[in-house]
């Protein structure tokens, strides 16, 4: 999830390692380190925290050695520790292994290793991988790293550099990103192009399940199956400013092109299929006790509040639970009283939600069990809750959340289902959902194929300075979001609505210059948003309509229709806020605003 750059060379790697770090900055971590190769020595340093903690480290010391691996790790097992940070090694200290990704079976194999004779120093899931290769280990670094993958299930993007193999690094990928750089002065591996795109622009993609050795003057890519890969260098056109971006003008943009893998993230490893159920270890602390809940207070703020709201209908769907959604601002000064058995849900991108955290504190006191959602590991939420589950999304630099909203869903949904599953939901909606939900990206990927249309419509109404969105049911959280992208960083004025309420005061405003978003799916809401609409049009007002793929009757009454993949009533949430954050961005862009970092907002909310 965070970054790679390794180096074999010329010239001495520490600081050309260093510098990649530097350039792979902009995407978030929580510690870093580097590993330098000198002959059969192999020298190395991590910190927490940036990475001049990590220079701070390495102080006067100089570093020899022209072959070496780096890392900024963004933490999904183990808290953000300089013992958690990468390079991890084997007993001997022979292996090291940077990794991005997530090791699903580390578990088992960890148990395994440690029965023979493996001592681990860290909580890593990524320490499997160093005494793995280390087992397999018999002079040819290569098959050790190929017998390895054939071993573990989930994603990398990994580097390895063993004592015995001087001048040489051996780099694989399983769904993390790996690029090869190809220079006079040596060769390079890094997640990102930004990271060596100072030294070089030749470049080499590494694909799903290959391997590849690189020297100094010279790579070599093989398959998962020890077959042979030719391929040769292209050349990126990205300038270094441009590259930390990948292409993308906007952190933001780019985040909401990262939702197909955003959701993958979400539910890779955590399903199965045959038996239609959800697995999520980080609930099994509480697992006895939170099959039996009956009621649920999922406390938030912002966006997150929004992912919440919308959780309340689908756990309405597949459980017998009730669920309240709470303000983590306003819930925190409640004089609270609990059910028996009432869980709290705190969700929070940070983990440090400054509100959501003093409200959680709040329920402990008052007896409530405490669940945790949040997307940065280790952080006082996930600490402070009994259980949790992570998002595992990786960073969101932009400040107007966007993947991490999708990825709450996500999440939520699993929670919902999981639960669902051990009440009274069958055995065939189980695997119904687990199917609908693995679609989700291939749909998310389709409705960003659209986003010239959707900019066209941006074209047509960023002038205008009052919006209004209207949604039922699945559809009024989409509607509460959606606005709240569009003000945040377009500064357009703009209210979501539960369509329902228009006649108790929002149709005053209607006019043929305040644009109106309905979100409008063929659930059960349908004909009633069908009214709703029909009256803001004789009322002259503009109509988008963000609606259900074959639903003809609405191009009839909506000025401009962006249509999503037809899916699971409780799934049309995560699709139909994809265009939302499409039109806001667009809007925004238009305008001119600053759009990563929108004025008087912040990233993390650590203050009341
Ligand atoms: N799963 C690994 C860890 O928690 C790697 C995280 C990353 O991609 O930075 O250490």
């Amino acid at each position: 999830m965070c970054g790679i750059i390794c180096y074999v060379g010329k010239d001495k790697a520490e600081p050309i390692l260093i510098e990649g770090l530097k350039r792979l900055e902009y995407r978030g971590y929580d510690s870093a380190g580097l590993a330098v190769q000198d002959g059969d020595q192999i020298c190395c340093h991590r910190a927490k925290g940036k990475i001049i903690e990590l220079e701070k480290k390495i102080g006067d010391m100089t570093i020899p050695g022209n072959t070496g691996i780096a890392h900024t790790r963004w933490a999904t097992h183990g808290e953000p520790t300089e013992a958690n940070a990468h390079p991890h090694s084997d007993n001997d200290g022979n292996v090291f292994v940077i990794h991005n990704g997530i090791i699903e079976n580390y578990y088992s194999l960890k148990k395994n290793l440690k029965k023979s004779g493996a001592v681990f120093k860290s909580e890593t899931d990524t320490e499997v991988l160093a005494h793995l290769i280390a087992s397999y280990f018999d002079g040819d670094l290569n098959k050790a790293v190929r017998q390895t993958m054939a071993k573990v299930e989930g994603t990398f993007g990994m580097a390895v550099i063993h004592k015995q193999v001087p001048d040489e690094i051996v780099v694989a990928r399983r769904g993390s990103p790996l690029i090869i750089g190809v220079s006079d002065g040596g060769t390079f591996a890094a997640s990102d192009v930004s990271a060596m795109v100072r030294y070089t622009n030749k470049v080499v993609h590494l694909n799903d399940n290959e391997l590849a050795t690189i020297t100094a003057d010279d790579f070599t890519i093989s398959t998962g199956q020890a077959q042979t890969v030719q391929r040769s260098a292209e050349t990126v056109e990205w300038a270094a400013e441009d590259a930390d971006l990948n292409g993308f003008p906007h952190f933001m943009l780019k985040e909401i092109y990262e939702q197909p893998d955003t959701i993958q993230n979400a539910i890779r490893g955590r399903i199965d299929r045959g038996e239609g159920v959800p697995k999520l270890g980080g609930l099994s602390p509480v697992w006895e006790q939170l099959k039996e809940c009956r009621h649920i207070v999922i406390v938030a703020c912002g966006t997150s509040y929004y992912a919440g709201c919308e959780a309340k209908y689908v756990f309405e769907k597949l459980t017998e639970i009730d669920v309240t959604v709470a303000l983590a601002s306003e819930f925190r000064y409640r004089k609270l009283n609990f059910a028996p058995n009432t869980f709290i849900i705190a969700m929070s991108q940070s983990g440090e939600t400054a509100d959501t955290l003093a409200a959680i504190r709040e329920a402990r006191r008052k007896g409530a069990s405490l669940l945790g959602i949040v997307n940065v590991v280790g952080s006082s939420i996930a600490r402070e809750t009994d259980a949790g589950v992570y998002n595992h999304a990786g960073p969101e630099i932009g400040v107007a959340s966007t993947k991490i909203f999708i990825s709450q869903l996500t999440v939520l949904t699993l929670m919902a289902l999981l639960l669902g599953r051990h009440q009274n939901l069958s055995l065939t909606d189980g695997v119904e959902t687990i199917r609908a939900l693995e679609a989700l990206p291939d749909q998310v990927k389709d409705i960003l194929s659209k986003a010239n249309d959707i900019q066209a419509i941006a074209e047509k109404y960023h002038k205008h300075g009052n919006w209004l969105f209207l949604g039922r049911k699945y559809g009024y959280p989409i509607a509460m979001e959606g606005a709240l992208k569009l003000k945040e960083i377009s500064y357009i004025h703009a209210e979501g609505y539960a369509a329902g309420e228009m006649k108790h005061g929002p149709i005053a405003l209607i006019n043929p210059k305040m644009p109106t978003v309905a979100i409008i799916f063929q659930d059960s809401m349908y004909e009633k948003m069908i009214s709703n609409i029909q009256e803001i049009k004789s009322r002259r007002g503009p109509i988008i309509a963000i609606a259900t793929e074959g639903d003809e009757k609405i191009r009839e009454l909506a000025d401009d229709v962006i249509y999503i993949p037809k899916t699971l009533d409780i799934l049309n949430p995560i699709l139909s806020v994809v265009p939302c954050q499409l039109l806001a961005y667009y809007c925004a862009q238009l305008l001119g605003r600053n759009i990563d970092k929108p004025r008087n907002l912040a990233k993390s909310v650590t203050v009341e």
